[in-house]
């Protein structure tokens, strides 16, 4: 087996940042010391429009700059969308993948996350592919059922531990203040490592899985510290760098 993954901190800033953003990129930076830099690595997920100059700002600096969402073809007549080759162009390294907002946002499909993934690839982008049931599947007790489809839907062959980060976010717990209890996160990591680790074999242990849903520094020390949680994917907390470094800081 592979040895425990490196732990990630992802910031998915959503529809949120102007070009005076660049600052609390700035600000993120300046915190991420080496102690730090040693034990967490950091991703910042901008909206399309300052990817370039965030990519530009954290250069050399060790954040990894990340797209939101691409399109699965390399180019060609799709009005507003953005190809994982122009993302990696930028100079961007990682790219989000079928968020529940794109999925319903949008209608994404797990074929759609599938083909965005191997687009991601074809890019040279590490794919961070979210999965998660709704409140309903929650209340209804497919949790991990869904879960599975989504895996085996949006997961392509190809995936390694350096090409693929899996988020697992609860749909009802994106933007709410609700999370899981701790037990639950700890069932549904478990169960994605087993399915992982079944499909990818030792590729499969060190893939990272981050948990998602309202995760703020008050509970990241917790959550963080459950058996195979990676990491945090962040939304509304990402947007201060105090935030998201107390984050980061949980490890
Ligand atoms: P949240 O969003 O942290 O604001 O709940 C998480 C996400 O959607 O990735």
């Amino acid at each position: 087996a592979l040895p425990s993954p490196k732990p990630m901190i992802a910031g998915n800033w959503k529809m949120n940042g102007l070009k005076a953003s660049a600052a609390e990129l700035g600000q993120i930076m300046a915190g991420y010391g080496a102690d730090l830099r040693g034990k967490v690595d950091l991703a910042i997920c901008p909206p399309a429009t300052q990817l370039t100059t965030f990519a530009v700002v954290a250069l050399g600096s060790r954040v990894l700059i990340g797209a939101q969402d691409c399109h699965a073809k390399a180019s060609g007549a799709h009005t507003g969308d953005i190809s994982a080759e122009m993302v990696a162009d930028t100079g961007a390294t990682h790219v989000i993948v079928g968020h529940s907002e794109r999925r319903t946002d949008h209608a994404e499909t797990d074929a759609t996350v599938h083909a965005k993934a191997e687009a991601a690839w074809r890019a040279g982008l590490v794919a961070i592919l979210c999965i998660g049931e709704t409140e309903a599947e929650r209340r209804g007790g497919t949790t991990l059922s869904v879960v599975d489809t989504q895996l085996a839907g949006s997961v392509p062959e190809g995936a390694t531990a350096a090409n693929l980060v899996i988020a697992y976010e609860p749909v009802w717990a994106i933007g709410t203040g609700l999370t899981p209890s701790n037990a639950d996160i700890a069932e549904v990591h478990a169960h994605i490592r087993q399915r992982l680790v079944k499909r990818f074999g030792a590729e499969g242990e060190g893939m990272r899985i981050l948990y998602g849903g309202s995760v703020k520094p008050s509970n990241a020390g917790e959550i963080l510290k459950i058996a195979d949680v990676d990491g945090a994917l962040v939304g509304g907390a990402s947007l201060k760098a105090v935030d998201f470094l107390g984050i980061a800081a949980a490890y």
